[in-house]
C-alpha cells in the first residue's frame, strides 16, 4: 500500500454544484437579520469544503455497507475491527508505534487483518490521513441573479430527533435552489478499490443524491454536480502522464469520458468474488 512519503498520482475534479434545494449552513452565529447566519468568509457565502467532505463520505459509506462491503462506522460492532472503531485495534497500534517502525510498516500492519475499512482508506481516520480532499466552494456569481441569501423562519428541528426541539420561531439564513458552487475535489495516492469507492460518491453527488448542511425545515441541502465535470491526472502507472511530465510542462493527462462508470463496474466485479 501507498504511504504518503510519496506521490504515485494526484487526480482533480473540478466542476460545478447547482442547489437542488435551499441550502443552510450555519456559521454558528447570529447577525442582525437571522438568528444562524449562512458561513460566510469575506462576506461571501461559500460551502466548507469539510461539510461537502462529510455528507460525501457519509452517502458513501451507506453504499459500501448495502453492497456487503465492511465500512467501521455502519457494520456490526463484533466484526469491526478498523482501528477508526475498534479500541483493541488502537491500543496494538499503539504498541507497534512504540516499536520505532517505519511508516511503511505502520500502513502494512492497518492494511491487514480489515484494520482500516476501505472507506477509511480514502477518507481517512484519526490514525490515518485522507487521501481526499474538498476545496472550500466558493459561490459562483451569476449574472442578473442575487447571490445573497434569504431569510427564512422555521420552527427549530433536532437532527436527530426530527421533532421539533424548540417551539420559539427561529429565523436561518438560506442559500436558494439554482445557486452555484465551484467545486474541486484532489486525491492524492489512489489505488485499488479507492478508485472505485471515490467514484460512488461522484455519481452520487452527480445524481443529486448529497445532501449538506442542516436538514432543517428550511430546505434539505440536495445538491448536484453538474455532468461536464473534469478530471485531470497524473499517475506514475499511466505514463506518459507522470509526475515528471507534470512537472517539466505543467500537463496532467485526462481520462477518456466514462472514468467514473468505468471505475464503479471495476469495483463492483471485485465485490462478487472478495467482499470487503
Ligand atoms: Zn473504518
Amino acid at each position: 500500500m501507498n504511504t504518503f512519503d510519496k506521490l504515485n498520482n494526484r487526480y482533480i475534479f473540478t466542476g460545478t454544484i447547482t442547489l437542488s434545494e435551499a441550502m443552510h449552513i450555519g456559521s454558528g452565529e447570529g447577525d442582525e437579520w437571522s438568528d444562524s447566519a449562512f458561513v460566510k468568509s469575506k462576506e461571501k457565502f461559500y460551502i466548507p469544503g469539510s461539510s461537502l467532505r462529510g455528507a460525501f463520505r457519509s452517502t458513501v459509506e451507506r453504499i459500501v455497507a448495502s453492497l456487503g462491503g465492511y465500512t467501521c462506522l455502519l457494520s456490526k460492532s463484533e466484526e469491526a475491527n478498523c482501528i477508526t472503531v475498534c479500541q483493541k485495534t488502537q491500543e496494538r497500534y499503539k504498541t507497534i508505534v512504540k516499536e520505532g517502525n517505519s511508516d511503511s510498516v505502520l500502513v502494512q500492519w492497518l492494511t491487514e487483518e480489515k484494520r482500516l475499512c476501505k472507506t477509511c482508506r480514502v477518507f481517512g481516520s484519526t490514525h490515518f490521513a485522507s487521501k481526499v480532499k474538498i476545496i472550500d466552494l466558493p459561490l459562483i456569481k451569476e449574472q442578473g441573479r442575487k447571490p445573497e441569501g434569504i431569510i427564512r423562519t422555521g420552527i427549530c428541528i433536532d437532527r436527530d430527533t426530527e421533532t421539533a426541539s424548540n417551539t420559539a420561531l427561529f429565523s436561518h439564513e438560506v442559500v436558494e435552489e439554482g445557486t452555484q458552487f465551484q467545486f474541486e475535489l484532489i486525491a492524492e495516492n489512489l489505488e485499488g478499490d479507492d478508485f472505485g469507492i471515490l467514484s460512488l460518491g461522484l455519481q452520487e453527488l452527480i445524481n443529486g443524491n448529497v445532501y449538506i448542511g442542516a436538514r432543517s425545515s428550511v430546505g434539505l441541502g440536495k445538491c448536484r454536480l453538474n455532468r461536464d465535470i473534469s478530471i485531470q491526472y497524473f499517475d506514475e502507472n499511466f505514463p506518459p502522464h507522470t509526475l515528471k511530465e507534470y512537472l517539466a510542462d505543467n500537463i496532467m493527462g485526462t481520462p477518456q469520458l466514462g472514468w467514473i462508470n468505468e471505475k464503479i463496474k471495476l469495483y463492483l466485479s471485485g465485490l462478487s468474488t472478495v467482499k470487503g
